[in-house]
């Protein structure tokens, strides 16, 4: 990979910390409900360490042990090197993130990434993982100038890896969201809750929700 670093170039030149306000997970929690992210950023020392959020990290490490010793089969390929937990960020968007891993592959004659996310869900990778899957994948080509025509969720319960490609719509849709955050940040005016109130019964967040149950 080695390419960056326009970003942190631009960082150095006195970008300022607003530049680089939406982090890549926040669309997975805005898809969930806008309010969850808005308590993240305007009430930060609230958020509790929950055993679900532990028990995420510990999963992720053992399946970064398990992934040393796997072939890249599950991603359809013969070829690549694997880097873990790379660092994403970008100018155009006014994005931080993480990737779990990013496979760099020349299979097929042309060089190109591939970012892939570990989730611990059992679910069919819904709208969420995949608009933040998509920021991965323009967040990598900003940064190293390579094509991301795809990325996988790799499902840890189901050891099961899912292709997503990353197209123009699921791009655009992607950065509508990350429009939609930065323009609650700045307004800083609670959404209403999401209209889904089964979501609400373990949500962490449930105690400061006076108004929905
Ligand atoms: S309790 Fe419901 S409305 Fe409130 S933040 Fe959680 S999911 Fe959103």
């Amino acid at each position: 990979m080695s390419k960056p670093d326009r970003a942190a170039a631009v960082l150095d030149m006195g970008g300022t910390e607003d530049d680089w306000k939406i982090r890549v997970t926040d669309l997975k929690q805005y898809a969930f409900c806008p309010r969850v992210v808005y308590y993240m950023y305007c009430l930060p020392n609230l958020r509790p360490t929950t055993y679900k959020m532990e028990a995420g990290i510990a999963a992720q490490e053992r399946v970064t042990e398990l992934e040393e010793r796997r072939s890249l089969h599950a991603y359809g390929l013969q070829e690549g090197e694997r880097r873990y937990y790379v660092p994403v960020y970008s100018v155009t968007l006014g994005c931080v993130g993480q990737v779990d891993m990013v496979i760099e592959t020349h299979e097929g004659g042309e060089r190109r990434l591939v970012p892939v996310d570990f989730k611990l869900s059992r679910r069919e990778p819904g709208r969420h993982f995949q608009l933040q899957l998509a920021c991965y994948g323009m967040m990598l080509e900003e940064m190293y100038e390579l094509p991301v025509p795809e990325g996988f969720l790799y499902f840890i319960p189901a050891r099961r890896a899912e292709k997503i490609a990353l197209t123009k719509r699921l791009r655009r849709d992607a950065r509508a969201y990350v429009e939609a955050i930065r323009a609650m940040l700045q307004t800083q005016r609670m959404p209403p809750p999401t209209p889904r109130r089964a979501r609400c019964v373990n949500c962490e967040y449930r105690r400061f929700c006076n108004d929905v149950l």
